[in-house]
């Protein structure tokens, strides 16, 4: 048996088929979980979950209805035992012109997203008595970022609702921590590192010299819900390679 095992456990990752989602399925399924993936990009979903053997459905993590079918599938697997809440969209903007559309949109998809998602799952995880959640913020729930003002607060409230989560549920069995990604190249940042310039200048910004990938993640999400972090509730780990230390 490897250090860290999830033989025989159900992991659930939401925005499962973009770039942290499917470094997640990999690296649960590689450490021996049944890996669903729930996206609201249904084809999309099935297919990375197909890829490594999991199931995926279609699943729109910010509508009540949505997520309650997504969780009778999953109850109907076994139920979960992780819940990675990964889904999140990225609306940048300086908030002097920000769209009141957009505001809602990133606090609808990041925020009540992911409270929907820990509701359903962990409560199929508080009737076996034991789970963890894991949620994707970001740097940018305790810092600042360029044109992420309504970005922020989302994510800031995803870290304080893990807290929430880590406190009501842990006598239950359940616990909750945060995973805050600093640079990610996925698709959701594909946009800016288009231009080489801005990427080598974003690349000299991190301390250890290079923008961080989806795997980096996924290594901090599998730990963080392994039984070899049993101890550890309503943390954060910045993924950054240092970058919020400059
Ligand atoms: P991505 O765009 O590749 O993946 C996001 C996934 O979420 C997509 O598959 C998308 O279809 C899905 N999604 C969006 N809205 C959804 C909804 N309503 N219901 C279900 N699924 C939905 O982006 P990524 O970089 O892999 O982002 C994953 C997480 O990491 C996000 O929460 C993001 O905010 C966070 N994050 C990313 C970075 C980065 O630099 N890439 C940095 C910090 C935090």
């Amino acid at each position: 048996m490897s250090w860290i095992d999830f033989t025989g456990k159900i992991v659930v990752v939401t925005g499962g088929s973009g770039g942290i989602g499917r470094a997640m399925l990999d690296a649960f399924k590689a450490l021996g979980a049944t890996v669903v993936a729930l996206d609201y990009r249904a084809e999309e979903a099935e297919a990375a979950a197909h890829a490594v053997g999991g199931y995926g459905f279609g699943c729109d993590v910010s509508d009540l209805r949505s997520v309650e079918a997504a969780a009778d599938h999953i109850a109907k697997l076994g139920g979960a035992d992780v819940l990675v809440n990964n889904a999140g969209i990225l609306r940048p903007g300086p908030l002097e012109d920000l769209a009141i559309e957009d505001w809602q949109a990133m606090l609808k998809v990041n925020l009540d997203g992911c409270f929907l998602t820990a509701q359903s799952f962990g409560q199929q995880m508080i009737s076996k008595g034991a789970g963890a959640l894991v949620h994707v913020a970001s740097i940018s729930a305790s810092q600042p970022q360029p044109f992420s003002g309504a970005y922020s607060p989302g994510k800031a409230g995803v870290a304080m609702l893990s807290r929430a989560l880590a406190y009501e549920w842990g006598p239950k069995g359940v616990r909750s921590n945060v995973v805050s990604p600093g640079l990610v190249l996925t698709p959701m940042s594909e946009p800016f590192y288009a231009n080489l310039e801005v990427k080598a200048a974003r690349e000299r910004r991190v301390p250890t010299g290079r923008i961080g990938t989806a795997q980096d993640m996924a290594n901090t999400a599998v730990f963080l819900a392994s039984a070899r972090a049993s101890y550890i509730n309503g943390q954060e780990i910045v993924v950054d390679g240092g970058l919020s230390q400059t």
